[in-house]
């Protein structure tokens, strides 16, 4: 049967292949019932939202999945972390959006350094 609503969430049977499980009139309801039903479940499938004129969003199994922050220690969608980086613009570590945003609110991770900071061990 054929699903007559806008928004499809789908489950990956095969890789390629998706399965129909329910629509919804709105990408946010279909958004939160995916993420419901992946954390019902085994943790195992890949899921999809189909939308209208053919646009999808695909989610990888290992996105939808939970680790904890280092930083305020939630269960956060590991697409939700995003890094953060040091005053030169390197990347620091993985922390919750949230998180992030307060982190790099001053600019940077960590503490302010120069070259002259940096110590090189003499026998490299
Ligand atoms: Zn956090």
């Amino acid at each position: 049967m054929k699903i007559e609503k806008p928004y499809v969430v789908q489950r990956e049977w095969m890789y390629g292949y998706f399965d129909d499980l329910k629509g919804f009139d709105t990408w946010e309801e279909a958004f939160q019932w995916m993420c419901d039903t992946f954390d019902a479940s085994n943790g195992d499938d890949d899921y999809r939202i189909k939308g209208p004129d053919n646009t999808a969003w695909r989610y990888h199994a290992y996105r939808l999945m939970r680790n904890y922050c280092p930083v305020c220690h939630k269960a956060v969608r590991n697409m939700d972390f995003a890094w953060t980086y040091d005053c030169h613009g390197i990347q620091m570590r993985l922390v919750c959006g949230k998180c992030r945003d307060e982190i790099m609110s001053k600019g940077y991770d960590g503490e302010y350094y120069t070259a002259a900071d940096e110590t090189f061990d003499e026998d490299w």
